[in-house]
C-alpha cells in the first residue's frame, strides 16, 4: 500500500521513520510505510499510542517489518518514540513452535550413557502403595502361575536355559547401557517383575523411551531411561 493513502492522525510518519533509520544497520533497509495501527487508552476516547510499520529489507528477515510505536501524553502533544522493534509479517519464515525436550524422545533415541528425564507427575508411573492390585486380580494370577488353563508349563531345564541366555545378553547386566546406566532395573519403576521362580532375577521394561521397551531385563540391567535418573518438577 502508498504511504500517501494512509492516514497520519499522529502527524508522526517521518519521526517514526527517522527512529527505524537509527536502528538499521544501513538506510536502504527501511522501506515504504506499509500500515500504521492506533490504540485508545482508558482515559481517552482518542488513541494515544500508534504503531507504524514500514517494510524492512534485511538479509535472512524475509517479510519482516520495522515497528515504531510512537505515544502522545494527550491529544495536543507531540509524539515521542516508545519502541523500534523487528516483528514478523504474514509472509515470515518463522522458527517451529518449540517443543518440551522430554516431548521430542522418541523409542530408540537413549542410547549407552544417555539420561532420559522422568516428570514427577509422570501418568505412567504411581507411588509404591498404589500398586497393589484388586482381589480378584491378584486370584487370577495365582491360577495362572499354578499353570492351571495351560497344557504344558516350563520345565526347571528349560527355565534354566532361558535364565542363562537372558543373563548373558544384551539386557543382562554385562553391557555398555547397563554398565553406564545411573541405577540398576530393580529400582525402577517401569520394571514388571515377572511371574514364578525367575521374579526374583528377571522383570519386563515398560518404557516406550528404552531400547528394552517391552523385553526381559535382569533386575541388575539398567539404562539411562531409569524412572528415578533425573526427575524434574515443572
Ligand atoms: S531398562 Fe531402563 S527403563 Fe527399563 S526397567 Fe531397566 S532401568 Fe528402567
Amino acid at each position: 500500500m502508498s504511504s500517501a493513502k494512509i492516514e497520519d492522525k499522529f502527524n508522526a510518519l517521518e519521526l517514526a521513520r527517522a527512529a527505524a533509520l537509527e536502528d538499521a544497520p544501513k538506510p536502504e533497509q527501511v522501506g515504504e510505510l506499509v500500515s500504521i495501527s492506533y490504540d485508545e487508552t482508558a482515559d481517552s476516547d482518542e488513541a494515544r499510542i500508534a504503531t507504524y510499520l514500514f517494510e524492512a529489507s534485511l538479509p535472512a528477515y524475509v517479510g519482516w517489518r520495522w515497528a515504531v510505536t510512537v505515544a502522545k501524553v494527550e491529544d495536543s502533544s507531540s509524539a515521542t518514540i516508545c519502541d523500534v522493534v523487528l516483528l514478523p509479517g504474514v509472509e515470515s519464515l518463522l522458527a517451529p513452535e518449540w517443543i518440551a525436550y522430554k516431548d521430542r524422545l522418541l523409542p530408540g533415541d537413549v542410547g549407552p550413557g544417555d539420561i532420559v528425564p522422568t516428570s514427577a507427575d509422570d501418568a505412567r508411573l504411581v507411588p509404591g502403595y498404589a500398586a497393589l492390585p484388586g482381589d480378584e486380580e491378584l486370584d487370577l494370577a495365582q491360577h495362572f502361575e499354578f499353570g492351571l488353563g495351560r497344557a504344558r508349563v516350563l520345565s526347571i531345564t528349560g527355565r534354566d536355559l532361558a535364565a542363562q541366555r537372558w543373563y548373558a545378553g544384551d539386557r543382562g547386566p554385562n553391557n555398555p547401557i547397563s554398565q553406564q546406566a545411573p541405577k540398576p532395573c530393580n529400582s525402577c519403576g517401569f520394571f514388571i517383575p515377572i511371574a514364578g521362580s525367575l521374579r526374583s532375577a528377571f522383570g519386563v521394561c515398560a518404557n516406550i523411551l528404552s531400547p528394552d521397551d517391552a523385553r526381559v531385563v535382569s533386575v541388575d540391567h539398567g539404562c539411562g531411561a531409569h524412572s528415578e535418573a533425573l526427575v524434574v518438577t515443572d
